[in-house]
């Protein structure tokens, strides 16, 4: 051989076996859907639901959530099916902790941001039943969409974040009160969370304050995600307790608002009446408070803690995000890492928008003025479309 045909030779690409082109019966993709899965895990699946535990574990698909063809050899999808199945089966290799801790298998449901865990068998949407799995889609979905709002208003990029956020969601309150135990060091009941340094966020579904009803713990879950987001990004520092609760709980209701048409959720220390300030629809009863109230309202605001706002005061530092969001979102990620350092508010509003606090809630009334209506319009339902509606 000469050197010129070697060099040819070793220019040819190795012999790879025919391409397999499937049949009529499987489209000519070599597999079909798997049928143990709702559709909506199918739409979510590789880009929100990264890696989901229940699918993993089933028979037919291993979480590829595709079946070979009976009718072919297999077809152009057939080496990605196998490459999924197998990444998910060395993922559920892994020892996972709170499985270890409780001794069974969970479902677990990884996002880009969020690392879920919904043992729910299931939840009521009035008289309807919702399963656990599907429950679980939802969640992984308007969590994961919330996030990436929150992202775009503050400017955060993926790797501002130290950690994913941990959310857990248990039909049975030992199972909770165990999670709270090892990893809160608390006795509560009801819905907990730990921020700054690796959040957590623990539910037991059917505390009576929730009642196992999925639009309860949907909100819920929503509401909790931006005090986790902006507690642990940047750097991990939870300010609702260093006297910038405005600017904690604030996008908290801002973003359940944003998506659900009101905020019902409300983070105080144990009480005995459930807050709920004018059914959490608050433009209108807003804007007619201002009106009538002429006394400045923001020095006291701006200083509180989280835990320590009244409910009215709730909806006040909602419409103060409000506002920024609307029309200087550009402070919001100085206003952060600001609050983070323990500034003042005072101090954020002059070296982000050049007003004194005065100054500050003067154009903050005059755009409630401005923006909000006389009268809420009236609305039949709330919240996004949801599968079992
Ligand atoms: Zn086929
Ligand atoms: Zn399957
Ligand atoms: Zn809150």
């Amino acid at each position: 051989m000469t050197a010129a045909a070697l060099a040819l030779l070793l220019l040819l690409p190795a012999q790879e076996p025919p391409a397999l082109e499937g049949c009529k019966r499987c489209d000519h993709r070599g597999v079909r859907d798997c049928e143990r899965h709702p559709d909506l895990l199918r739409e979510l699946d590789g880009t929100v639901i990264l890696r989901d535990s229940l699918a993993a574990r089933c028979p037919d698909c291993g979480g590829s959530l595709l079946v070979d063809c009976p009718k072919c050899d297999g077809g152009p999808e057939s080496a990605r099916r196998e490459a999924r199945r197998a990444e998910l089966q060395a993922w559920l290799r892994i020892p996972h902790r709170v499985e270890q801790i409780l001794g069974r298998p969970l479902h677990r449901i990884e996002t880009p941001r969020f690392r879920l865990i919904v043992d729910v068998e299931s939840l009521r949407a009035g008289r309807r039943k919702v399963e656990g799995p599907l429950f679980a889609c939802v969640l992984a979905r308007d969590l994961e969409a919330t996030a990436q709002r929150l992202d775009a208003d503050f400017g955060f990029a993926p790797e501002d974040y130290r950690s994913p956020m941990r959310m857990y969601f248990w039909g049975r309150r030992e199972d909770h009160a165990l999670v709270m135990e090892k990893f809160l060091f608390s006795s509560k009941t009801g819905d907990f969370k730990f921020l700054g340094k690796d959040p957590l966020f623990s539910v037991w579904t059917a505390d009576p304050t929730f009642g196992n009803e999925a639009g309860a713990i949907h909100s819920l879950a929503v509401h909790n995600a931006p005090h986790m987001l902006i507690s642990n990004a940047v750097f991990e520092q939870w300010f609702g307790d260093m006297g910038a609760g405005w600017l904690d709980a604030g996008p908290a209701h801002y973003y359940e608002e944003l998506l659900f048409g009101r905020s019902v959720n409300y983070c105080v220390d144990e009480t005995y009446e459930i807050p709920n300030w004018k059914d959490g629809i608050w433009r209108a009863a807003l804007r007619r408070r201002l009106e009538r109230e002429d006394a400045a309202l923001l020095p006291a605001l701006l200083r509180k803690q989280t835990g320590e706002l009244r409910d009215d005061e709730h909806a006040l530092c909602w419409s103060l995000f409000d506002w920024l969001a609307h029309e200087h979102p550009e402070v919001l990620r100085p206003f952060v890492e600001g609050a983070k350092r323990r500034k003042p508010a005072r101090e954020l509003f002059r070296e982000g928008l050049g007003l004194d606090v005065a100054g500050a809630e003067e154009a903050w009334r005059a755009w409630v003025a401005e923006s909000y209506p006389r009268k809420e319009p009236r609305r039949r339902s709330f919240g996004p479309p949801v599968p079992w509606d």
